[in-house]
């Protein structure tokens, strides 16, 4: 047996893992300590009682001879797969056909897995600072990686790639930084993938965070970006379904790939699960709109407290606007992780150091607004305290 010898070239460790281990050795010797949670982006608000109740319903189902199913088609049930389009896609002048969207039980695996259609021998590009799942994914397939550096200079959007690359990873609203692309920025990177054949892998995971209304929530909102981008989208941090597990992805025909996804699901993915296709389908019910809806309220509420709170307090901050991530640059000429480490041993607040996600991340540390209220407050003044920045 010989392992496949590019995970060697991971990094080591997973940054949650590194933050929990010194947030760990801080609580085993400040026991009494209420810290406070800003650092890693899962939802916190319960779901609307609608997506409960139709995921009972859908369990019920199961109990009863005549209502029981066993295996799920592997793309999804057509009829999620339609309300999909109904929903989210028609009102926006997009028509697919419902083979083009595939649901999965989320957008990490599908980011990760969409790497087996490729050949080792392209050149990918990334964003950095990047969620890590699409660095990662491409380093286990051994394939050479262009960074793209998103840093104050512009404004965190990256320059398109000097050399040709032929597949390109967006993610807007972006995590960790919350920038997010105008319909002109867009449309950039959909003329150099014609220009340049190359495929673009757009990650739309915080698009519910938009709240600007002239921000595409979608690349296919951009003419002909239907012939070269596949588009993910995930429940969970528009509807809270971080544990319920459901996200699609779109693969339009004009790409060529989709019988090349429907063969790798069809081998490797045997359906997602019959009670969270029911919940995803229940999120556009009216009252699963307007229960979402409020959530995202919550946290966007949150969001603009921390990002005028760390502006008021002298520090230098950015996104929160469009996504529910803030990011922050260190004072004093800090690195992320002294950052870090000042914020928990002096403030008790954990953050997520920027540099975890990408070499041009250093410097900053991401503050998420999927904390409540009071302790995004009590953080605030905490960091106030410490800080005093400005009086
Ligand atoms: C959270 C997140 C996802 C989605 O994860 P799921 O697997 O659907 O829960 C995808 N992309 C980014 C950038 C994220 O932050």
């Amino acid at each position: 047996m010989k392992i496949n010898s590019h995970y060697s070239a991971l990094p080591a460790h997973y940054l949650f893992h590194d933050i929990d281990l010194r947030v760990q050795t801080y609580l085993s010797q400040h026991p009494d300590t209420r810290l406070l949670r800003m650092g890693i982006g899962d939802v916190t608000r319960p779901l609307p009682r609608v997506i409960v109740d139709a995921m009972q319903r859908a369990a019920e189902e199961l109990a009863h001879e005549e209502t029981f199913r066993g295996y799920c088609p592997e793309n999804g049930y057509e009829w999620l797969r339609q309300t999909i389009i109904d929903h989210f896609f028609l009102p926006r002048g997009i028509p697919f056909h419902p083979d083009e969207v595939f649901i999965s039980e989320g957008a990490g695996s599908d980011l990760g897995n969409l790497s087996d259609l490729f050949d080792r021998d392209n050149k990918v590009a990334i964003m950095d600072p990047t969620y890590p799942a699409y660095v990662d994914a491409n380093i286990m397939a051994g394939r050479e990686i262009t960074l793209l550096p998103c840093l104050r200079e512009n404004n965190f959007v990256p320059d398109l790639p000097a050399q040709p690359v032929d597949i390109i990873y967006l993610c807007f609203p972006n995590n960790p930084t919350g920038a997010v692309l105008t319909r002109d920025q867009l449309r950039l990177w959909v003329e150099y993938a014609r220009r340049n054949h190359s495929l673009i892998i757009f990650d739309a995971a915080y698009e519910a965070h938009i709240s600007s209304p002239d921000i595409p929530h979608s690349i296919y909102e951009i003419e002909g970006a239907r012939e070269v981008a596949i588009e993910v989208h995930s429940f969970s941090k528009s509807a809270g379904f971080t544990s319920v597990r459901c996200g699609y992805v779109v693969v339009p025909f004009e790409t060529g790939l989709q019988p090349l996804w429907m063969r790798r699901q069809c081998t490797k993915y045997n359906g997602t699960a019959y009670v969270s296709q029911r919940a995803a389908e229940a999120t556009f019910t009216p009252e699963g709109q307007k229960g979402i809806r409020d959530n995202l309220c919550y946290y966007k509420n949150t969001a603009s407290l921390i990002l005028n709170g760390l502006r008021e307090i002298g520090l230098e901050a950015y996104g929160g606007e469009n996504a529910p991530y803030i990011w922050c640059r260190a004072p004093h000429g800090w690195n992320s992780w002294t950052f870090f480490d000042h914020l928990l041993n002096h403030c008790q607040v954990v953050s997520t150091p920027g540099v975890g996600f990408g070499r041009c991340g250093e410097g900053f540390v991401r503050f998420s607004a999927f904390a409540n209220h009071p302790s995004a407050i009590e953080a605030l003044h905490r960091i106030h305290a410490y800080l005093g920045l400005r009086p």
